[in-house]
Protein backbone atom coordinates (compact mmCIF):
# COMPACT_ATOMS: atom_id res chain seq x y z
CA UNK A 1 0.00 0.00 0.00
CA UNK A 2 1.48 3.30 -0.50
CA UNK A 3 2.76 5.71 2.09
CA UNK A 4 -0.19 8.26 2.93
CA UNK A 5 0.56 11.69 2.54
CA UNK A 6 1.68 13.85 5.23
CA UNK A 7 -0.64 16.18 5.61
CA UNK A 8 -3.91 13.28 5.75
CA UNK A 9 -2.33 12.70 9.25
CA UNK A 10 -4.08 15.26 11.99
CA UNK A 11 -1.50 16.61 13.87
CA UNK A 12 -2.94 15.08 17.37
CA UNK A 13 -3.11 11.45 15.56
CA UNK A 14 -1.85 8.65 17.61
CA UNK A 15 0.61 6.69 14.44
CA UNK A 16 1.94 3.12 14.58
CA UNK A 17 5.39 2.40 15.01
CA UNK A 18 6.30 1.55 11.80
CA UNK A 19 3.80 4.33 10.16
CA UNK A 20 6.01 6.98 12.04
CA UNK A 21 9.04 5.41 10.85
CA UNK A 22 8.41 5.61 7.51
CA UNK A 23 6.52 8.88 7.60
CA UNK A 24 9.87 11.01 9.51
CA UNK A 25 12.36 8.63 9.54
CA UNK A 26 13.07 7.15 6.31
CA UNK A 27 14.57 8.74 3.46
CA UNK A 28 16.33 7.35 0.56
CA UNK A 29 19.91 6.66 1.16
CA UNK A 30 22.83 9.13 -0.47
CA UNK A 31 25.92 7.59 0.91
CA UNK A 32 25.00 3.87 2.66
CA UNK A 33 24.73 1.36 0.16
CA UNK A 34 21.30 0.28 2.63
CA UNK A 35 19.65 2.80 5.14
CA UNK A 36 16.51 2.22 6.89
CA UNK A 37 14.32 -0.72 6.49
CA UNK A 38 16.37 -3.85 6.96
CA UNK A 39 17.66 -5.23 9.75
CA UNK A 40 21.05 -3.78 9.44
CA UNK A 41 21.87 -0.16 7.62
CA UNK A 42 25.24 -1.12 5.47
CA UNK A 43 27.55 1.92 4.49
CA UNK A 44 31.45 1.33 2.41
CA UNK A 45 34.33 2.56 4.30
CA UNK A 46 36.67 4.24 2.24
CA UNK A 47 40.38 2.52 2.00
CA UNK A 48 43.09 4.93 4.07
CA UNK A 49 40.23 5.87 6.78
CA UNK A 50 39.14 5.07 10.41
CA UNK A 51 35.43 5.11 11.57
CA UNK A 52 34.87 7.55 14.35
CA UNK A 53 31.93 6.32 16.22
CA UNK A 54 30.56 8.41 18.91
CA UNK A 55 26.38 8.07 21.17
CA UNK A 56 24.90 10.20 22.91
CA UNK A 57 21.47 10.14 25.40
CA UNK A 58 19.46 13.15 26.07
CA UNK A 59 16.62 12.20 28.94
CA UNK A 60 13.73 14.34 29.58
CA UNK A 61 14.27 15.94 32.75
CA UNK A 62 18.02 15.78 32.59
CA UNK A 63 19.24 16.95 29.94
CA UNK A 64 16.01 19.13 28.56
CA UNK A 65 12.91 20.82 29.75
CA UNK A 66 9.85 18.84 29.17
CA UNK A 67 8.12 21.45 27.37
CA UNK A 68 11.12 22.42 25.45
CA UNK A 69 10.45 23.12 21.58
CA UNK A 70 10.66 19.96 19.59
CA UNK A 71 12.68 21.65 16.87
CA UNK A 72 15.20 22.52 18.94
CA UNK A 73 15.90 19.39 20.27
CA UNK A 74 15.71 17.33 16.86
CA UNK A 75 18.65 19.64 16.78
CA UNK A 76 20.20 19.01 19.75
CA UNK A 77 19.78 15.60 19.65
CA UNK A 78 22.08 15.29 16.43
CA UNK A 79 24.13 18.44 17.87
CA UNK A 80 25.81 17.00 21.02
CA UNK A 81 27.16 13.88 18.78
CA UNK A 82 28.12 16.10 15.71
CA UNK A 83 30.14 17.99 18.65
CA UNK A 84 32.23 14.40 19.31
CA UNK A 85 32.80 14.29 15.79
CA UNK A 86 34.02 17.44 15.61
CA UNK A 87 36.50 16.88 19.33
CA UNK A 88 37.78 13.98 16.79
CA UNK A 89 38.81 16.17 13.48
CA UNK A 90 35.69 13.59 11.83
CA UNK A 91 33.93 14.25 9.04
CA UNK A 92 29.92 13.24 9.64
CA UNK A 93 28.86 10.20 7.44
CA UNK A 94 25.76 8.71 9.19
CA UNK A 95 23.84 8.20 12.26
CA UNK A 96 21.60 5.95 13.96
CA UNK A 97 18.54 7.02 16.15
CA UNK A 98 17.06 5.03 19.26
CA UNK A 99 14.12 6.70 20.27
CA UNK A 100 12.00 5.92 23.41
CA UNK A 101 8.77 8.03 22.86
CA UNK A 102 5.69 8.47 25.86
CA UNK A 103 3.31 8.96 22.82
CA UNK A 104 3.32 8.50 18.80
CA UNK A 105 1.91 12.35 17.84
CA UNK A 106 2.62 13.71 14.60
CA UNK A 107 2.01 17.12 16.59
CA UNK A 108 5.45 16.16 18.29
CA UNK A 109 7.36 13.76 15.59
CA UNK A 110 7.02 16.40 12.59
CA UNK A 111 9.14 19.42 14.32
CA UNK A 112 11.21 16.93 15.94
CA UNK A 113 12.17 15.03 12.78
CA UNK A 114 12.55 18.27 10.63
CA UNK A 115 14.78 19.95 13.47
CA UNK A 116 17.23 16.62 13.20
CA UNK A 117 17.17 16.26 9.67
CA UNK A 118 17.71 19.49 8.41
CA UNK A 119 20.82 19.76 10.98
CA UNK A 120 21.59 16.27 9.39
CA UNK A 121 21.54 17.89 6.20
CA UNK A 122 23.63 20.63 6.85
CA UNK A 123 26.51 18.11 7.56
CA UNK A 124 25.97 15.64 4.66
CA UNK A 125 25.09 12.87 7.84
CA UNK A 126 22.23 10.21 6.69
CA UNK A 127 19.99 8.64 9.01
CA UNK A 128 20.25 5.43 8.27
CA UNK A 129 18.37 3.55 11.15
CA UNK A 130 17.44 3.16 14.83
CA UNK A 131 15.09 1.58 17.07
CA UNK A 132 11.66 3.59 18.21
CA UNK A 133 9.82 1.68 21.61
CA UNK A 134 6.81 3.61 23.77
CA UNK A 135 8.52 4.38 27.41
CA UNK A 136 9.40 8.13 28.95
CA UNK A 137 10.94 10.51 26.11
CA UNK A 138 14.39 9.56 25.63
CA UNK A 139 16.93 10.15 22.45
CA UNK A 140 19.62 8.55 21.84
CA UNK A 141 21.92 8.93 18.70
CA UNK A 142 24.88 6.80 17.59
CA UNK A 143 27.05 8.86 14.99
CA UNK A 144 29.34 7.76 12.67
CA UNK A 145 32.31 9.86 10.95
CA UNK A 146 35.61 9.34 8.70
CA UNK A 147 39.12 10.22 9.42
CA UNK A 148 42.53 9.79 7.59
CA UNK A 149 44.13 6.92 9.20
CA UNK A 150 46.14 8.13 12.40
CA UNK A 151 44.63 12.02 12.16
CA UNK A 152 42.23 11.82 14.54
CA UNK A 153 42.31 14.53 17.16
CA UNK A 154 42.76 12.86 20.55
CA UNK A 155 42.48 13.69 24.07
CA UNK A 156 46.20 12.56 24.92
CA UNK A 157 48.11 14.47 22.80
CA UNK A 158 48.71 17.74 24.97
CA UNK A 159 52.64 18.91 25.63
CA UNK A 160 53.96 20.62 28.43
CA UNK A 161 54.41 23.90 27.09
CA UNK A 162 51.44 23.92 24.39
CA UNK A 163 48.90 26.75 24.16
CA UNK A 164 45.11 26.18 25.79
CA UNK A 165 42.08 27.23 23.48
CA UNK A 166 38.63 27.45 23.62
CA UNK A 167 36.27 27.83 20.65
CA UNK A 168 33.93 30.41 19.89
CA UNK A 169 32.13 31.97 23.06
CA UNK A 170 31.67 29.56 26.46
CA UNK A 171 29.26 29.86 29.87
CA UNK A 172 26.23 31.25 28.32
CA UNK A 173 24.40 28.01 28.19
CA UNK A 174 24.82 28.05 31.95
CA UNK A 175 23.57 31.41 32.08
CA UNK A 176 20.27 30.57 30.67
CA UNK A 177 19.86 27.54 32.67
CA UNK A 178 20.25 29.36 35.74
CA UNK A 179 17.86 31.84 34.74
CA UNK A 180 15.37 28.82 33.63
CA UNK A 181 15.99 27.74 37.03
CA UNK A 182 14.76 30.93 38.41
CA UNK A 183 18.24 31.79 40.11
CA UNK A 184 18.75 34.80 38.10
CA UNK A 185 16.38 37.23 35.89
CA UNK A 186 18.11 38.95 32.98
CA UNK A 187 16.62 41.54 30.13
CA UNK A 188 14.73 39.72 27.13
CA UNK A 189 17.41 40.47 24.76
CA UNK A 190 20.25 38.55 27.05
CA UNK A 191 17.85 35.72 28.01
CA UNK A 192 17.21 34.93 24.42
CA UNK A 193 20.74 34.64 22.84
CA UNK A 194 22.25 32.66 25.64
CA UNK A 195 18.63 30.55 25.41
CA UNK A 196 19.34 30.15 21.74
CA UNK A 197 23.05 28.81 22.96
CA UNK A 198 21.28 26.25 25.10
CA UNK A 199 18.26 24.47 22.92
CA UNK A 200 19.97 24.83 19.77
CA UNK A 201 24.30 24.63 20.47
CA UNK A 202 26.40 24.39 17.16
CA UNK A 203 29.00 21.67 16.60
CA UNK A 204 31.79 22.94 15.55
CA UNK A 205 32.74 20.34 12.89
CA UNK A 206 34.52 23.03 10.31
CA UNK A 207 37.08 23.57 13.06
CA UNK A 208 37.51 20.10 14.37
CA UNK A 209 38.77 19.62 10.65
CA UNK A 210 40.39 22.36 10.23
CA UNK A 211 42.76 21.34 13.12
CA UNK A 212 44.10 17.95 12.47
CA UNK A 213 47.66 18.62 11.92
CA UNK A 214 47.18 21.88 14.10
CA UNK A 215 46.22 21.09 17.58
CA UNK A 216 47.88 18.68 19.62
CA UNK A 217 44.94 17.74 21.67
CA UNK A 218 41.23 18.26 21.40
CA UNK A 219 37.75 17.59 23.28
CA UNK A 220 34.30 19.06 23.14
CA UNK A 221 32.73 21.40 26.19
CA UNK A 222 29.96 18.98 26.99
CA UNK A 223 30.37 19.21 30.58
CA UNK A 224 32.36 22.69 31.94
CA UNK A 225 35.51 23.64 30.46
CA UNK A 226 37.48 22.42 33.38
CA UNK A 227 35.82 18.93 32.98
CA UNK A 228 36.02 18.67 29.90
CA UNK A 229 40.12 20.25 29.90
CA UNK A 230 40.23 17.80 33.10
CA UNK A 231 40.09 14.54 30.78
CA UNK A 232 42.45 16.32 28.29
CA UNK A 233 45.31 16.87 31.15
CA UNK A 234 44.37 13.32 32.65
CA UNK A 235 44.79 11.29 29.04
CA UNK A 236 48.10 13.52 28.05
CA UNK A 237 49.67 13.30 32.31
CA UNK A 238 49.88 16.58 32.02
CA UNK A 239 48.62 20.24 34.28
CA UNK A 240 47.70 23.65 32.97
CA UNK A 241 47.25 27.63 33.94
CA UNK A 242 44.16 28.96 33.33
CA UNK A 243 44.24 33.24 32.58
CA UNK A 244 40.71 34.11 34.14
CA UNK A 245 40.70 37.51 32.90
CA UNK A 246 40.65 35.83 29.26
CA UNK A 247 38.61 33.23 30.48
CA UNK A 248 35.39 35.62 31.39
CA UNK A 249 36.01 37.35 28.24
CA UNK A 250 34.03 34.36 26.73
CA UNK A 251 31.06 34.75 28.15
CA UNK A 252 28.98 35.97 24.99
CA UNK A 253 26.00 37.89 27.36
CA UNK A 254 29.17 39.91 28.09
CA UNK A 255 29.25 41.59 24.71
CA UNK A 256 25.96 42.26 24.66
CA UNK A 257 26.29 45.27 27.24
CA UNK A 258 28.89 46.81 24.94
CA UNK A 259 30.24 49.38 26.83
CA UNK A 260 27.85 49.55 29.85
CA UNK A 261 30.11 47.60 32.20
CA UNK A 262 28.20 48.90 35.45
CA UNK A 263 24.83 46.94 33.69
CA UNK A 264 26.95 44.08 33.11
CA UNK A 265 28.25 43.94 36.64
CA UNK A 266 24.73 44.37 38.61
CA UNK A 267 22.86 42.21 36.29
CA UNK A 268 25.51 39.18 35.78
CA UNK A 269 28.50 40.26 37.16
CA UNK A 270 32.40 39.27 36.54
CA UNK A 271 32.39 36.16 38.98
CA UNK A 272 29.13 34.55 37.69
CA UNK A 273 30.84 35.46 34.26
CA UNK A 274 33.74 33.17 34.84
CA UNK A 275 31.78 30.21 36.83
CA UNK A 276 29.70 30.02 34.03
CA UNK A 277 32.92 30.06 31.66
CA UNK A 278 34.73 27.43 33.83
CA UNK A 279 31.58 25.35 35.17
CA UNK A 280 28.76 25.58 32.72
CA UNK A 281 28.22 22.85 30.51
CA UNK A 282 26.06 22.35 27.26
CA UNK A 283 28.20 24.91 24.87
CA UNK A 284 29.38 22.28 22.80
CA UNK A 285 32.77 24.62 22.06
CA UNK A 286 36.21 23.16 21.47
CA UNK A 287 39.14 23.08 23.73
CA UNK A 288 42.39 22.27 22.24
CA UNK A 289 45.94 22.34 22.62
CA UNK A 290 48.44 23.43 20.07
CA UNK A 291 51.92 23.77 20.09
CA UNK A 292 53.31 27.73 20.40
CA UNK A 293 54.46 27.47 17.06
CA UNK A 294 51.23 26.72 15.73
CA UNK A 295 49.87 30.01 16.76
CA UNK A 296 48.94 31.01 13.24
CA UNK A 297 48.31 28.35 12.17
CA UNK A 298 45.07 27.98 14.63
CA UNK A 299 44.15 31.36 13.57
CA UNK A 300 43.87 30.55 10.41
CA UNK A 301 41.83 27.68 11.09
CA UNK A 302 39.70 29.44 13.22
CA UNK A 303 38.82 32.46 10.33
CA UNK A 304 38.95 29.44 7.69
CA UNK A 305 35.48 28.62 9.80
CA UNK A 306 34.38 31.73 10.92
CA UNK A 307 34.97 30.87 14.52
CA UNK A 308 37.28 32.40 17.34
CA UNK A 309 39.87 30.56 18.59
CA UNK A 310 40.81 32.59 22.16
CA UNK A 311 44.29 31.48 24.08
CA UNK A 312 43.48 30.93 27.60
CA UNK A 313 46.37 29.22 29.63
CA UNK A 314 49.25 26.81 28.31
CA UNK A 315 50.04 23.13 29.48
CA UNK A 316 52.47 22.64 32.18
CA UNK A 317 54.16 19.66 33.53
CA UNK A 318 52.58 19.77 37.66
CA UNK A 319 49.33 17.92 37.59
CA UNK A 320 45.85 20.18 37.98
CA UNK A 321 44.38 23.08 37.18
CA UNK A 322 46.14 26.60 38.64
CA UNK A 323 43.69 29.39 37.87
CA UNK A 324 45.67 32.93 37.57
CA UNK A 325 44.46 36.39 37.95
CA UNK A 326 45.50 39.05 35.10
CA UNK A 327 48.85 39.72 37.32
CA UNK A 328 49.64 36.25 36.88
CA UNK A 329 49.00 35.43 41.07
CA UNK A 330 47.25 32.06 41.91
CA UNK A 331 43.44 32.69 42.84
CA UNK A 332 41.62 29.69 44.89
CA UNK A 333 39.54 27.13 42.36
CA UNK A 334 36.50 25.82 44.03
CA UNK A 335 34.92 25.65 41.04
CA UNK A 336 33.83 22.13 39.71
CA UNK A 337 32.01 20.13 36.62
CA UNK A 338 29.08 18.75 36.04
CA UNK A 339 28.76 14.89 36.70
CA UNK A 340 25.39 12.87 36.67
CA UNK A 341 26.09 11.00 39.15
CA UNK A 342 27.72 13.77 41.84
CA UNK A 343 25.62 14.38 44.93
P1 LIG B 1 14.59 -4.71 14.18
O1 LIG B 1 13.42 -5.15 15.01
O2 LIG B 1 15.04 -5.70 13.19
O3 LIG B 1 15.68 -4.12 15.02
P2 LIG B 1 12.89 -2.57 13.64
O4 LIG B 1 11.67 -3.27 13.27
O5 LIG B 1 13.04 -2.06 15.05
O6 LIG B 1 14.10 -3.49 13.28
O7 LIG B 1 13.11 -1.32 12.69
C1 LIG B 1 12.81 -1.41 11.33
C2 LIG B 1 13.73 -0.53 10.54
O8 LIG B 1 13.52 0.81 10.92
C3 LIG B 1 15.20 -0.83 10.79
O9 LIG B 1 15.88 -0.63 9.56
C4 LIG B 1 15.61 0.22 11.78
O10 LIG B 1 16.98 0.55 11.65
C5 LIG B 1 14.71 1.38 11.38
N1 LIG B 1 14.36 2.28 12.49
C6 LIG B 1 13.67 1.97 13.60
N2 LIG B 1 13.47 3.07 14.36
C7 LIG B 1 14.07 4.10 13.71
C8 LIG B 1 14.24 5.48 13.98
N3 LIG B 1 13.78 6.07 15.08
N4 LIG B 1 14.92 6.21 13.08
C9 LIG B 1 15.42 5.64 11.97
N5 LIG B 1 15.30 4.36 11.65
C10 LIG B 1 14.63 3.58 12.51
MG1 LIG C 1 14.19 -2.97 16.67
Amino acid sequence: MPAPAVSATPPDAQLGEFELIRKFFTRAPVRAALGVGDDCALLGQRAGTQLAISSDMLVEGRHFFPNVDPRALGHKALAVNLSDLAACGAQPLAFTLALALPQARAAWLEPFSQGLLALADLHGCELIGGDTTAGPLNICITVLGEVPTGQALLRSGAQVGDDIYVSGTLGDAYLALQVRLGHLTLPEPVFAAARQRMEQPTARVALGLALRGVASACADISDGLLGDLGHILERSGVGACIHTGAAQELLAARGLYGDNHAAFEAQIGSARALQCVLSGGDDYELVFTAAPAQRAAVQVAGHSCAVAATRIGQIEATPGVRLLDANGTQVPNHYTSFDHFAA
